[in-house]
Order: structure tokens, then C-alpha cells, then sequence
């Protein structure tokens, strides 16, 4: 039989932590475990020979702590652990059914590869099984996703299901370690199948490579134990919430800024939602997302890992988790705080009278102020089109309205720098006479901007460089000796 031992007890069995015994029962596993190490002797047994009231024995699932069961016989294959009791919180609810439960095995192998759960007593087989039973659906395979994947894959999720339309681009890699080098341009979908299989081949990996959006998000994650958000952006995490709430399936929500992490868990049981937390986004451009401000690499692996981790005990059923509640990471000054988030009971879509019924009615555009509105049209010229005139001479103004940390990275040649916090004030420096320009680095910032300055009454013709300069860049860096 295999006997697993627990890392406390270990000490007493020249450290190993499974040993191969001999043995018909639980009785004759004791006598020989002692026989073959006699340290074991004192931390199993009290003086009068009676077996320490924080072991708890179990063969397979079965609790046989009690000496009565001693005797009864084991059957081949079942695995004896041998667990001392450690304070721990009461075991919360399980997502996962004893139904879904009981319908998993395992084999050999795995029983070796999971060993380090086994001898948990808080995850022990029954959690296991419940782990190999669950069905996860990840949203994003960037960064948050490269470790909530590769760790949910390793801990032996049964079904993992990966939604991500992007491709994997050079600049990904420095934080998205899922990926790698060879896989450039591949989709990300693609290149987390590979990794996952190379885990763990007995994974059913489903790949979804497509956006979410409002009309496929419903039969993307319908029927699912649970959903982790690993997205970037505004509209899909309020559309992720929204989709998870109307199908009554819990989220576990992660997001990284610069230096700074959140973790959530929204929607379980009677929890509070996203919503409840944020019920708007903050206004388009205002806030740069990650990948306009940039993260610190391994920042997204400490987020995701606790969102994996979070995950794991929803599953299996045990602690106490971020229902309820944000975590709030700062790793530059290493401080994190646990707020607490109640419930709105007006919020329209999990409060007493809910206003949205179905997220293909909701406009997530508008919500994310991700529209141009029909009165204020914003016009813009191509990178193409830019570069045209910057050729023929054109009399222009072209204002990057970007960070210094930005403009660091890459300069554009003649260009006068206001940052957008300063562009009311300093519209005196334009010539309303001229084209005006507004560049930043994706092209949503300067939409933002030329609001700005139309608020601020300025007159002037006003242009948004489309696609900001990562659209430009290449253009930028073969013409740069020219410009000058
Ligand atoms: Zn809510």
C-alpha cells in the first residue's frame, strides 16, 4: 500500500513522504511503519499506546482514524494518508456537487502527481475530485491568464476554457509567460493549448479564439462552475459581470496597474457583483488601461496566482475567500489591504429591482464611453495620411499629449508636448489658424484630449491620429532622419 505522510510528520520518517508498506490494514500499516521507523513511535501513539488525538488516518476517502476500523480490510489501489489536525477555518461550501464529485477517479499517476493536494487535509482525494471535476472558463491568456492557466492546469483542473481573440505579440512577453518566443503571432489560444497539454495532457482544454461580446459571451460560459476574469479592459470585465451574473456563476476578478493588483470574487451565492463595487467605469482615455501604462512583470503572476488560488478553494470548498470583498496589492511598497464591498441593493443588475435583464440589451460601448457621439464627431487622419503631410511641409500643429515615461520609449520628431492635464490652460500655445494633430500612444487618449480642448472653447480644426503611434511606429522609425 501506499502511505502518504504529511509534511509535519515527516521528520519522524527519515523524511520521506510516501512510503511502500506491506500491509492488509490500517492496523498492520501502524505495527509496520513503527517497526521500520521506531521515531515514528512517539508522535503517533501516546504513552499508553494510544493513537494521538490530532491523527487523523484515512484509506482513500474513508475517515479510519477510529481504531474500531483498524482491522477492516483496505482494498488494492486505495491510498492511506496519514494527516495530523491543523487549525483551519470551517469548510465553506463546495461550488462543485458531491454528485459531480463522485463520478471522478483517478489512477496511479495521478494519484502521484496530485500527492502534494492529497496530503492536505483541507484538499485531501474528495477535493482533488472535486478539482478534476470543475469547469473553468479563463478569459484572457495575457498576463493574469498566463498564471491562473498554467496554475489551474497544474493543480489538475478537468476542464479549462480559454477565450482570447488576440495574437501573441513581441511586447507581450515580458509579462505573459505563457507564452514564448516562438510562439509570435500565433493565437494566444493556440500557444496556451500547447503549454496546458505539456502539463497535463489529460486536460480538456477548449479554445476559444474570439472577442467576447455581448451576443456570444451567454453561450461561451453557460453551463461552467466559474469564471476568472484575466481581461484588460473596461467593457469586458462589465460584460463578464454582467453575462456572470445572468447565468449564476460565480467570477473571480484580477487586475493589474503599473505596480498595483485587485482581486475580487463577485457573485457568489448573494454576494456583490462588479457592479456593486464600480458601477461605472471611469471615463474613456482617463485612466490608461494596462497596456497603455504598463505593469511590473511579475506583478501579473502574483495577481493570477491568487486568483488561481481563490479559484482552487471555491472548488474545493474550503477557507475563506474574497466573496465580499478586494484585495488590494501595492508591490512597489509591498503594502495590501482587504477592503470590504457591500452588496448594492440598487444596483441595477443584482439589487432588489434589477434594470438589466440581458447584456445583449445593454450598450457596453456607450457605458465605456468607448462611442463617438453623433454631436461631437472626432476626425482623425491615418498614420498614412499623417505622414503625408508631414512630407509635403504642410503648415500643421502636431501635440503629443503622452507621458514623459512614454515619449522616453519613443519620440516623435516636432511635435510639442502638453500633457492632457494641461491642454485647457495652455490652448493659448496652439494656432487655431492651423491643423492641429493630438497623438498618443493608442489613439484613445487623444480623443479624450480633443474633448478637452472643445470644452475649454478652443476653436481651432482639431485631428486624432488614429490608432495613436503604435499604428505609426513603423513609419516613425524609417522616416525619423528625414522628419528632422
Ligand atoms: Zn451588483
Amino acid at each position: 500500500m501506499k502511505v502518504y505522510i504529511s509534511a509535519t510528520l515527516r521528520n519522524f520518517f527519515e523524511r520521506h513522504e510516501e512510503l511502500d508498506v506491506t500491509a492488509g490494514s490500517i492496523r498492520e500499516i501502524l505495527n509496520n511503519l513503527q517497526d521500520e521507523y521506531p521515531d515514528s513511535k512517539k508522535i503517533l501513539f501516546d504513552e499508553n499506546g494510544t493513537l494521538r488525538n490530532f491523527i487523523q488516518i484515512y484509506a482513500g476517502e474513508d475517515n479510519r482514524t477510529s481504531e474500531d476500523k483498524w482491522d477492516e480490510p483496505l482494498s488494492e489501489g486505495d491510498t492511506i494518508l496519514l494527516i495530523p489536525a491543523i487549525a483551519g477555518g470551517a469548510p465553506e461550501e463546495s461550488i462543485i456537487s458531491d454528485s459531480r464529485r463522485k463520478e471522478v477517479s483517478f489512477d496511479d499517476k495521478e494519484i502521484e502527481r496530485f500527492g502534494k493536494h492529497l496530503m492536505l487535509r483541507e484538499i485531501g482525494v474528495k477535493g482533488q475530485k472535486r478539482i478534476k471535476a470543475s469547469r473553468v472558463v479563463i478569459a484572457g491568456a495575457g498576463a493574469l491568464g498566463s498564471a491562473v492557466i498554467q496554475y489551474l492546469a497544474a493543480a489538475g483542473v478537468g476542464t479549462i476554457k480559454v477565450v482570447d481573440f488576440d495574437e501573441v505579440a513581441l511586447d507581450n512577453l515580458q509579462s505573459q509567460v505563457i507564452h514564448t518566443t516562438r510562439d509570435l503571432k500565433r493565437p494566444k489560444v493556440a500557444s496556451a493549448k500547447d503549454k496546458v497539454k505539456n502539463i497535463n495532457r489529460s486536460i480538456v482544454f477548449e479554445a476559444e479564439n474570439i472577442k467576447l461580446e455581448a451576443d456570444n459571451i451567454a453561450d461561451i460560459i453557460d453551463g461552467y462552475d466559474l469564471v476568472i476574469d484575466c481581461t484588460d479592459n473596461y467593457k469586458a470585465r462589465y460584460l463578464i459581470n454582467d453575462a456572470c451574473v445572468l447565468c449564476g456563476i460565480p467570477l473571480v476578478f484580477g487586475a493589474i496597474y503599473q505596480f498595483e493588483g485587485q482581486v475580487g470574487i463577485f457573485n457568489l451565492k448573494d454576494g456583490p457583483c462588479y457592479r456593486c463595487l464600480f458601477p461605472a467605469p471611469p471615463p474613456a482615455g482617463l485612466v490608461p488601461t494596462c497596456s497603455e501604462g504598463g505593469s511590473i512583470s511579475p506583478l501579473a503572476g502574483i495577481v493570477g496566482s491568487i486568483q488561481a488560488n481563490e479559484a482552487l478553494k471555491l472548488i474545493i470548498g474550503i477557507g475563506e475567500h474574497l466573496s465580499g470583498k478586494l484585495l488590494s496589492i501595492d508591490s512597489l511598497y509591498l503594502h495590501s489591504r482587504i477592503l470590504n464591498v457591500e452588496k448594492n441593493h440598487s444596483c441595477p443588475l443584482c439589487g432588489s429591482v434589477p434594470t438589466i435583464s440581458g447584456v445583449q440589451d445593454f450598450d457596453y460601448d456607450d457605458f465605456c464611453g468607448l462611442k463617438e457621439t453623433e454631436e461631437i464627431v472626432i476626425e482623425g487622419f491615418t498614420p498614412e495620411e499623417l505622414a503625408l503631410r508631414i512630407e509635403n511641409g504642410d503648415p500643421i500643429t502636431i501635440v503629443d499629449v503622452r507621458e514623459p515615461h512614454e515619449r522616453a520609449i519613443l519620440r516623435f520628431p516636432n511635435a510639442i508636448i502638453i500633457p492632457i492635464g494641461q491642454l485647457a490652460r495652455r490652448q493659448n500655445e496652439l494656432d487655431p489658424e492651423l491643423d492641429t494633430i493630438i497623438i498618443c500612444k493608442e489613439g484613445k487618449r487623444s480623443i479624450l484630449a480633443i474633448n478637452t480642448l472643445r470644452e475649454a472653447g478652443y476653436k481651432g480644426p482639431l485631428f486624432n491620429l488614429k490608432g495613436g503611434l503604435d499604428a505609426m511606429k513603423d513609419i516613425v522609425f524609417s522616416h525619423e532622419g528625414a522628419w528632422l
